[in-house]
Formats: structure tokens, C-alpha cells, sequence
């Protein structure tokens, strides 16, 4: 008899720990898609950069000045 009343006991404490536990994971995952940076590449290094650091010239993306004034790399993959 001792015994089930120590089972049903366990079975409370698991689900009191349970609900306690469960409500934690209620945080936004939009979040983090909102802050993640678009990446860019620039179009004559190949170096990847965050699109608000990057320098447009029409439809490529350039790290720096001169690269933007250099234009894309001869070499295309
Ligand atoms: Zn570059």
C-alpha cells in the first residue's frame, strides 16, 4: 500500500515539474529573423559583408570603393 501512495506521490512531483518546466520556451522566434543581416557578396572579391555595409553599383555589391570602382572580377565561376 506504501508503495502506491510513493508512485502517485512521484507522479505529481513529475507533473508539477512538468508545468513548471513547460511554459519557459514562450519567447518570440520572429525576433531573430528580423535581426539577422541580408549578406552580400561583392562582385570582385567574392568577400561576403552585411548589405548595409556594402557599396551598390546597379546590380553588384562591392566591399569597398575601389572595388566598386574597379567593377566585377574578369573571372566568373
Ligand atoms: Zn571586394
Amino acid at each position: 500500500m506504501i508503495r502506491l501512495i510513493f508512485w502517485i506521490a512521484i507522479v505529481f512531483a513529475v507533473l508539477w515539474l512538468w508545468r513548471k518546466i513547460k511554459p519557459t520556451p514562450r519567447q518570440p522566434a520572429q525576433r531573430g529573423a528580423e535581426q539577422a543581416l541580408l549578406m552580400v557578396r561583392c562582385a570582385h572579391c567574392g568577400v561576403h559583408l552585411p548589405q548595409d555595409r556594402a557599396l551598390s553599383n546597379g546590380q553588384h555589391w562591392y566591399c569597398t570603393q575601389a572595388h566598386l570602382n574597379e567593377g566585377p572580377a574578369p573571372r566568373e565561376r
